[in-house]
């Protein structure tokens, strides 16, 4: 047994839509447990994608490990068990950071902007991280005012997203996938801000490149069938580049 397959589950601390998050034996390590439950437009639609639990982070954990490789800090320690992902304990800073590199979803919406149409370059989005009031849009401005995050951790979040995307838009295309856009959670530790949360189909937008097909929960969001079988999909492609 090695060091990180010691470490149980403890108890829960906050369960969320698709994760629940339990203590461990280990006061500096979290479990994140992943869920097969599925929710979309703040959780007014609800249902299950079958093994997305496992399938969510067996993907995560391939990027954690690509990205870590790549040099960014990520939470990601190690994934012992099908559903649990074992990470370093950080503090969530209370800010969604969307990454667009093409108009979709709700920017498609706003800008009343045909979904495709590419961008001349790479949109950062922030919104506040707070189910109750549906993750409203906010600013750099209301990050700083509301003392959600300093503007040194502001600094770095835009830094780190940047090379992130950058590593990830480059990876998902050598595997044949678009990456639209997604969104990235990140942490205070002792070691500093580290990336955390997930990088699944559940937060991003993923387009099949030949196709155009796509292979993320917008499958689910807009009851297009065959969602089991595009999360597999991707599992698959980034399980092959990433061993
Ligand atoms: O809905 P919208 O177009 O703003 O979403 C942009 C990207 O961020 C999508 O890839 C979506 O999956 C992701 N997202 C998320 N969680 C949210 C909001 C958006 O994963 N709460």
């Amino acid at each position: 047994m090695n060091d990180t397959a010691a470490i149980t589950k403890d108890v829960a601390l906050h369960e969320g839509k698709a994760k629940i998050i339990y203590s461990t034996s280990d006061p500096e390590r979290l479990i994140q447990f992943f869920k097969d439950d599925a929710s979309a437009f703040n959780g007014k639609k609800k249902g299950t994608i079958v093994n997305k639990g496992v399938i969510n982070n067996a993907i995560s954990s391939s990027i954690f490990r690509m990205l870590e490789k790549e040099g960014i800090a990520t939470h990601f320690v190690d994934s012992p068990k099908e559903r649990e992902m074992l990470v370093k304990k950080v503090e969530i800073i209370p800010v969604e950071v969307v990454i667009r590199n093409v108009v979709a979803g709700s920017l498609a919406k706003r800008m009343g902007i045909e979904e495709n149409t590419p961008l001349k370059e790479t949109i950062i989005e922030y919104y506040y991280k707070d189910d109750d009031l549906g993750d409203p849009m906010i600013n750099q401005n209301h990050i700083r005012v509301f003392d959600l995050a300093t503007d040194e951790e502001m600094e770095t979040i835009n830094r780190v997203s940047l090379k992130i995307n950058d590593l990830l838009v480059r990876f998902f295309d050598s595997i044949g996938i678009r990456l639209v856009d997604y969104k990235l959670e990140f942490g205070r530790s002792p070691e500093g801000i580290l990336l955390a949360d997930e990088i699944s189909p559940d937060g991003c937008r993923l387009w099949d490149k030949s196709t155009g097909e796509k292979l993320d929960k917008d499958r689910f969001r807009r009851d297009l069938g065959n969602v089991e079988q595009a999360y597999e999909m991707i599992l698959k492609r980034v399980t092959e580049a990433i061993s």
